[in-house]
């Protein structure tokens, strides 16, 4: 990365390493600041993060979050929903039976995309237990991605829980 900058920063008992511009450190402050209060450690999946003033938000090679999305309202669901596309990579062994089981179930709704079906279900699952189900609600019914995929994972929560093969967003409950 060349022109970025690395700060090193402790999430809970999670070392995390920011990638950012030189000058961000605005930025940086304000990303801490939004996350810190969030009881997030279930839910890290990787340990490095970019901020990127060009590049959209999204998980891999490297979790990357757009400067415009360092705001309250949008930081915690973005960051959430990134970490959940490395949890569900994370299962090699099981990721491509619950895509399957995901387009077997929900073939008939129309034009919907696996990947994001399991993980738009684990960040609303992670989200209800990091702010509340009424704040999770407020953020996601604004989401300008993913809606079909959203919807259903409020509405048909527990049918698409069950093609996830007991894969959950904690990384607490199921060692
Ligand atoms: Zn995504």
């Amino acid at each position: 990365m060349v022109g970025f900058s690395v700060s090193c920063w402790k999430l809970a008992t999670v070392e995390l390493q920011i990638f950012h511009r030189k000058d961000a450190s605005c930025e940086v402050q304000r990303f801490q600041s939004i996350l810190a209060p969030l009881k997030l450690q279930p839910y890290l999946y990787t340990k490095r993060v970019i901020l990127s003033p060009t590049e959209r938000s999204h998980s891999h090679p490297i979790l990357t979050i757009h400067e415009s999305h360092i705001d309250q309202s949008l930081l915690p669901a973005v960051f959430i929903h990134e970490q959940m596309h490395w949890r569900l990579a994370s299962d090699q062994e099981h990721a491509a039976s619950i895509l399957s089981a995901i387009k077997k179930t929900f073939l008939s709704s129309g034009k919907l995309d696996a990947v994001h079906v399991a993980v738009c279900r684990l960040e609303v699952r992670a989200l209800q237990a990091i702010l509340g189900e009424a704040a999770t609600k407020d953020v996601l019914s604004n989401a300008a991605r993913n809606r079909k995929e959203y919807e259903l994972a409020f509405s048909n929560g527990e049918l698409v829980d069950s093609c996830l093969l007991g894969l959950t967003p904690s990384n607490e409950r199921d060692k």
